[in-house]
């Protein structure tokens, strides 16, 4: 039997036994939203030539006030046969190689063109429009570090230098396994002691929103027969998410059933509502998490459990940062244990307005169905008034 345990120490428990996955290789297009594994350096100077940064006339410093003549012109992607001397100018696009002897760039609406001749302005700066060769980095500097994300951006960044190619932190491979005689499909008809199986693609959405597709989704009914065929499927994932059948029932057959397996629990039950009857254990490096069926319980169990595992996994920060607000209605708080509550933040005169969206019970996900952040709120806290400052993270999803 395991004794309760605090909602801090659970988490610690599962960080500590949860690895970083080993880097591997694999084409950039894949792998947005993953950290690096090495750096990347520039092999090339960028820009790979003096670039406009303007439409307008490549000129020599001297000839400022200057009618010149245009000698010639060069687009993006050309390349200009003449050179700028004193006394003439180059038409230039955005993008272009400058010419040589090009000491500015002199944007187009500072000049006034009549025919072939130009007369530029009064004052002319030294490389004014002109981003010069590897000005925006030179080659052999570091242009991301191991551990940095690839963020469309860096990926931009990254194939600027024509690597296809990176080492990186991948997802994990994951089963979701749902459990319940009562449980029938979503595009179902229920029986009259039936449901419909929501934490199935529930689950599924929150991995989705970490970037992870499950390799797995099956459920089994509350059979030792059914739950080991679904482990079984399962044994070479980096992660099983159980739902259901993990309290004490009668059919709550998940931890014998994880023991056969020879999963290791760690902790079975924390004190927290709602989600008490948590399950976590391992196999090798495997993590396992039986989350019990109610649906809070098991969006709970994810949004504050798995996500932090598999945000390990992949090298990431475990806990991504929340935001501060105030409550917009009091809150009562009840009971011995830690609770973790629905709200809705919304942004009120410039500061997060927090409304804790009360159900019925652990079952109840319909007053939670437009949450988007969740509060932590501790024993004796006793009534929180309107106004109180209050702490919360953001629902997987909801941003
Ligand atoms: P259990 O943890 O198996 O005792 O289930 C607790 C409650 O959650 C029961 O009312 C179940 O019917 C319900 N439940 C279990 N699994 C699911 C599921 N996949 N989708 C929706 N409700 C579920
Ligand atoms: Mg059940």
């Amino acid at each position: 039997m395991f004794s309760m345990i605090d909602p801090d120490v659970a988490l610690q428990l599962i960080l500590q036994h949860s690895v970083i996955s080993p880097p591997i290789h694999s084409v950039i297009y894949d792998c947005v939203g993953l950290c690096l594994a090495t750096t990347v350096v520039s092999d090339v100077d960028y820009p790979p030539f003096d670039r406009s940064m303007m439409d307008g006339y490549a000129v020599r410093l001297l000839d400022a006030r200057n009618t010149v003549n245009i000698i010639g012109e060069v687009a993006a992607g050309g390349s200009g046969e003449n050179s700028v001397d004193a006394g003439t100018a180059i038409e230039i696009m955005t993008g272009a190689p400058c010419p040589e002897g090009a000491e500015a760039v002199v944007p187009k609406e500072d000049v006034t063109r009549e025919g072939n001749r130009v007369t530029l302005p009064a004052e002319i700066r030294p490389g004014q429009n002109i981003t010069r060769r590897g000005a925006e980095c030179a080659k052999g500097a570091t242009v991301l570090n191991a551990g940095d994300a690839i963020t469309p951006l860096a990926l931009a960044t990254i194939v600027t230098f024509g690597i296809e190619q990176v080492s990186v932190f991948p997802k994990p491979t994951l089963a979701i396994i749902t459990t319940g005689d009562e449980l029938v499909a979503p595009h179902e008809t229920p029986g009259p002691s039936q449901i419909r199986n929501s934490n199935g693609p529930m689950l599924v959405a929150m991995a989705q929103s970490l970037g992870v597709s499950p390799t797995l989704v099956t459920h089994a009914r509350d059979t030792m027969d059914e739950l080991r065929a679904a482990l079984a499927q399962a044994r070479t994932c980096d992660f099983i998410i159980l739902t259901g059948a993990v309290s004490a029932g009668k059919y709550d057959s998940v931890p014998d059933a994880l023991r056969e397996f020879g999963a290791t629990p760690i902790f079975h039950k924390v004190t927290q509502r709602p989600g008490k009857p948590i399950f976590f254990a391992t196999r090798d490096r495997q993590l396992i998490f039986g989350l019990p069926g109610n649906p809070l319980s098991c969006h709970l169990g994810f949004h504050r459990y798995v996500a932090s595992a598999m945000r390990k996994f992949m090298h990431r920060e475990p806990f991504p940062a929340g935001a501060t607000g105030t409550l917009a209605v009091p809150y009562v708080m009840k009971g011995p244990r830690t609770v973790f509550q629905l709200a809705r933040a919304e942004m009120r005169d410039g500061a997060w307005s927090v409304t804790p969206l009360l159900g019925k019970g652990s079952a109840d996900i319909y007053a939670g169905a437009i949450a988007n952040a969740m509060l932590r709120i501790e024993p004796g806290s006793g009534t929180l008034a309107v106004g109180t400052p209050i702490q919360f993270d953001w629902l997987l999803g909801a941003i």
